[in-house]
């Protein structure tokens, strides 16, 4: 143990020892108070009261009372040092062991003298038990010193010792050498406890040292611990900081590598967008570095990449410079280098590849110089290759002057077709300047009051603008006064995109050229006989018309003129005669003509004449009686009067078709049906039968397969008395069922049929199929019916229609007089006594003949007598123009007309009660028309004959 250790020891083992002492002397006083009234009570119970004892009794008493005391409240619960307490036991042992030694000496030398019957062996007992047990217990609780106990001890023997020394050793020798013994063993076990008390209190004290030190290094971990929690989660703090740090400057590196790629692809894509720039602007960017006589073109090196390539050209070796060039280009540069200019510009021609001369533009500036002597040391610049340009100015030029001296009028249009340029020619032309046109619409400077011209333009406008050209000659007023015949010419200019951008107009003068033309064309175009456009002047001309005016003319009616049985007249007239009469025949036509768009004369006795119809003009009906009416005067020729008529043919733009050829065509026939009706008449062009044959060529085929198949029908349409709506009899009217087509009405197939054999063939199908009929009507008791048959010309003529005609009367047992033959007045035209013959052998066998669609054809009165017919159909349209106050009377004309001749009358397509009503107070005898019924199946005939027929 180091000294401290030692020190510490020796003051803890001091401490230690007075702290127990303290507390084991109370109980040594307690004990010795006991021993003490041991010995006093067993003195006086044995021997008495004796004064001296109790004196020293109560004496012991009160001193271990107020030791007690003393200890208790000094020592016990008051401060105290440890000197003190040290002191204060020792002074309270001493007293102890002198108050001991003064019971032994009272006891052994004082009583046994003053009491009887107490001798010194009773005293020297009782002495030894005193001392003796309070030595015992002075052992036991006065431990801690050995001064303690020695400061006890021996003031406790000396009367003891002092008692053997006295007495004689014979009588108590063993008694004595025991109790001494007993003594020196109290002795030496003191000596062995106080020795075992320090070792023990050497103990406790490494205990409570090595204690002290455990709670100490626990109090220094706990301590350690604490710092190290702290520690640690400071350094956690951190690392989370550290982490949060770490992410930060994670994020902003990306983001700033973004930023970085961002700022790349932008540079990126300027550095594209320059290339490109200087690619499409035909830049390229050079370097010069003067000092080593080095020139870097950045060339793009092909259309795909746009990464730029550098050449470097030897300055020295290669001036590429034109010669008529150099000296511009040199004096500019020299001025710039020597600092006179602030950029250096020049345009000049330098050689390349090709070996061909391309012209560029340079600007340049000096980027650094030699601050010692300023010659410059490095320049930079662009060069623009504008060889395409100069091409193009030169050309430019070029055009320019062509437009300025062309002999043609040459102008450009924008795309609203108004003036952006025109030449001087133009401005010559059209007497007007330049500044006046610009900005004015194509025809806005030409007159434009009259339709025709506005229509013109609005025409050529519209093609332009459709087409993107234009090329024509037209006539033009302009508002300059002049007019003048241009060729006309305009053409769209169209961009790469193919849009129109402008429109260019060339536009020459040939009014001079018409004039001329005209002059010499009349002697083509003209008849000289008549002074009358020829044929092909009109087809021209009305070609011309049609071509030009298709979107404004709504109706034109083509007229073909002839004069009827003319070859005969021209005869006797001998030539002049017959130019004569046509030449008055002109004159008549044109005075009757004046409205026409176009007379002419196409040759012999063959006119043209075109009209414009509109509702503001009389109708071409009234048109042509006009015309008929002016040649009804005789025309004197060579002194003699002469009459003559006239057949007309008409067809109708566009009703009939678009082409001049074919309506034209289309007039002739209509002309020659006009003729083969005898003449003296208009006759107005049919389309249906004839789309019908030029639709269908096979109808003929197909119509002879329909008669073997039995696909011809008869339908019955019924005829009934206007004055009490019975049934007079019924109009057999044929129709073709067939199979594909269904049921074909007989206009359809009826012109064809006349054309060929197989109208006889049908016209004997429809008298038997009608007999047989008539045959059952009589059976079923209808004895009077009378049905008529449609008869055409051509069945009249061969003859044969008689015979089938007797025929079907034999075979189904019928009389004539339930027969009526429908004829049309063309039949009569021809081979007139034929005809009549033939007529009259019908009327032998009592069957009635009429004359069908009266007042469409000559309605001549003298065909009425000649013929023997009983009854007159009045045609559909006299029955469709009643209510209108002009027609009407026509209408009451023909019906007072056939009742003055005895005759039947019949009126067809009576549709409405209006006519019905007309009719029936004119006195008509019998209707026919959709009013009472369409014509009817056998069967449906059967029906409304049964409901209609009073027997
Ligand atoms: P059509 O002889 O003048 O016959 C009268 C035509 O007028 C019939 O036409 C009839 O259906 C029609 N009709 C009758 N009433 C009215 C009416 O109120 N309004 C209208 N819009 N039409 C009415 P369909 O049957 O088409 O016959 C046309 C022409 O064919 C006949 O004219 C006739 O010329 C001819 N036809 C008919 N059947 C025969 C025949 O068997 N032989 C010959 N050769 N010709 C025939
Ligand atoms: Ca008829
Ligand atoms: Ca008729």
């Amino acid at each position: 143990m180091s000294n401290v250790n030692n020190y510490a020891y020796k003051r803890y083992l001091y401490s230690e020892q007075i702290k127990n002492s303290l507390i084991t002397i109370r109980y040594f006083l307690l004990s010795i108070c006991l021993v003490s009234t041991y010995i006093y009570v067993v003195f006086s119970l044995f021997f008495g009261y004796s004064e001296i004892l109790n004196i020293w009794f109560n004496l012991t008493e009160i001193i271990i009372f107020i030791s007690l005391c003393i200890t208790l409240f000094k020592f016990r619960f008051g401060t105290y040092s440890d000197k003190h307490a040290d002191l204060w036991v020792k002074s309270v042992c001493i007293t102890i062991g002198l108050m001991l030694a003064l019971g032994t000496f009272v006891l052994y030398f004082q009583l046994p003298m003053y009491v009887k019957n107490f001798n010194y062996y009773q005293g020297l007992n009782l002495s030894f038990i005193l001392i003796g047990v309070s030595l015992v217990f002075a052992l036991a609780f006065l431990n801690q010193k050995l001064i303690y106990f020695l400061i006890l001890f021996f003031p406790v023997i000396l009367p003891f010792l002092y008692a053997q020394i006295t007495l004689t050793l014979d009588n108590h020798l063993l008694f004595f050498i025991s109790t001494d013994f007993i003594l020196i063993s109290i002795f030496i076990c003191a000596s062995i406890s106080v020795r075992i008390q320090n070792k023990l209190t050497n103990l406790l004290f490494r205990n409570k040292l090595l204690v002290e030190d455990a709670e100490e290094q626990i109090l220094v971990q706990n301590k350690l611990n604490t710092q190290l929690k702290i520690e640690m989660e400071k350094s956690k703090a951190i690392e989370l900081k550290l982490q949060e740090y770490s992410q930060i400057l994670e994020y902003k590196i990306k983001e700033r590598t973004l930023d970085l790629e961002i700022m790349h692809q932008n540079l990126k894509n300027k550095q594209t967008n320059l290339i490109l720039a200087h690619d499409i602007a035909g830049l390229t960017p050079w370097d010069w570095n003067i000092k080593e006589r080095k020139i870097t073109l950045n060339k793009k090196s092909n259309k795909q990449s746009l990464d730029s390539d550098s050449i470097t050209l030897d300055f020295n070796k290669e001036t590429p410079v034109h010669p008529s060039d150099v000296k511009h280009f040199t004096y500019e540069l020299k001025r710039h280098l020597r600092g006179l200019s602030d950029q250096f510009e020049a345009t000049y021609r330098i050689q390349c590849n090709d070996n061909k001369w391309h012209w560029v533009h340079d600007i340049g500036r000096v980027i650094s110089r030699n601050p010692k002597n300023n010659f410059a040391i490095k320049m930079v610049g662009i060069r623009r290759d504008i060889n395409k340009e100069r091409l193009d100015q030169e050309r430019l030029k070029l055009s320019a002057s062509v437009l300025q001296q062309a002999a043609e009028g040459i102008f450009i249009l924008d795309e609203d077709l108004k003036y952006i340029d025109v030449n001087p020619f133009y401005e010559k032309l059209t007497g007007f300047e330049r500044e006046i046109l610009l900005g004015k619409q194509v025809f806005e400077i030409c007159i434009n009051k009259q339709d025709n011209q506005q229509l013109m333009h609005n025409s050529i406008i519209t093609k332009v603008l459709t087409t993107g050209k234009y090329d024509d000659e037209i006539t033009e007023q302009f508002l300059s006064g002049k007019e003048l015949t241009l060729r006309f010419h305009i053409n769209a200019i169209k961009d790469d995109l193919n849009r129109t951008i402008n429109y260019i107009g060339i536009v020459s003068d040939l009014t001079e050229k018409r004039l001329q033309e005209q002059r010499l064309s009349y002697l083509e175009n003209y008849d000289t006989l008549t002074d009358l456009p020829n044929r092909i002047y009109y087809n021209y001309q009305l070609h011309q018309y049609v071509v030009t005016h298709q979107n404004s003319v709504k109706q034109l009616a083509i007229i073909r003129l002839n004069i009827d049985r003319f070859r005969p007249l021209n005869e006797y007239l001998k030539q002049s005669g017959g130019d004569e009469l046509l030449r008055q025949l002109a004159q008549r036509l044109r005075l009757s003509n004046d409205e026409a768009l176009f007379l002419a004369h196409l040759n012999s006795d063959n006119f043209a004449i075109v009209y414009e119809l509109s509702h503001l003009r009389p109708s071409i009906h009234e048109q042509c009686e006009k015309i008929m009416r002016s040649l009804s005067t005789p025309f004197n020729i060579n002194g003699e009067d002469h009459h003559i008529t006239v057949s007309m043919g008409v067809s109708f733009y566009p009703e009939h078709g678009r082409q001049v050829d074919y309506l034209n065509s289309y007039a002739e026939q209509a002309l020659k049906e006009a003729k083969s009706l005898g003449g003296n008449m208009v006759r107005i062009y049919n389309l249906r039968a004839d789309v019908l044959l030029n639709q269908d060529i096979y109808i003929e085929r197909d119509l002879r397969h329909a008669i073997k198949n039995h696909e011809l029908v008869v339908h019955y349409q019924p005829k009934v008395y206007f004055d009490n709506s019975q049934i007079q009899g019924f109009e057999a009217l044929i129709r073709w069922n067939h199979p594909t087509k269904g049921l074909i009405p007989p206009n359809m197939f009826l012109p064809i049929a006349e054309q060929t054999s197989l109208i006889s063939e049908i016209g004997t199908f429809v008298i038997l199929e009608t007999a047989k009929q008539i045959q059952k009507w009589k059976l079923m008791g209808y004895e009077n019916i009378i049905v008529s048959l449609n008869v055409v010309a051509q069945q009249l003529h061969r003859g044969n229609l008689l015979e089938t005609i007797d025929h079907a009367l034999q075979k189904y047992n019928i009389s004539g007089e339930n027969l009526e033959l429908e004829i049309t007045e063309s039949s009569l035209v021809d081979q007139t006594d034929l005809v009549k013959k033939i007529l009259e052998q019908i009327k032998m066998r009592r069957i009635h003949i009429a004359l069908d669609d009266f007042g469409t054809g000559y309605s001549s009165l003298s065909y009425l007598t000649h013929f023997p017919i009983d009854t007159l159909k009045i045609d559909r349209s006299f029955v469709l123009k009643i209510g209108h106050p002009k027609q009407e009377p026509l209408v009451s004309a023909i019906i007072a007309m056939g009742k003055a001749m005895g005759m039947t009358l019949v009126a067809e397509g009576v549709e409405t009660e209006e006519q019905k009503q007309y009719l029936s107070n004119l006195q008509c005898d019998i209707a026919q028309g959709f009013l009472f019924s369409k014509p009817l199946t056998e069967n449906d005939a059967t029906t409304y004959l049964v409901q209609h027929y009073q027997k």
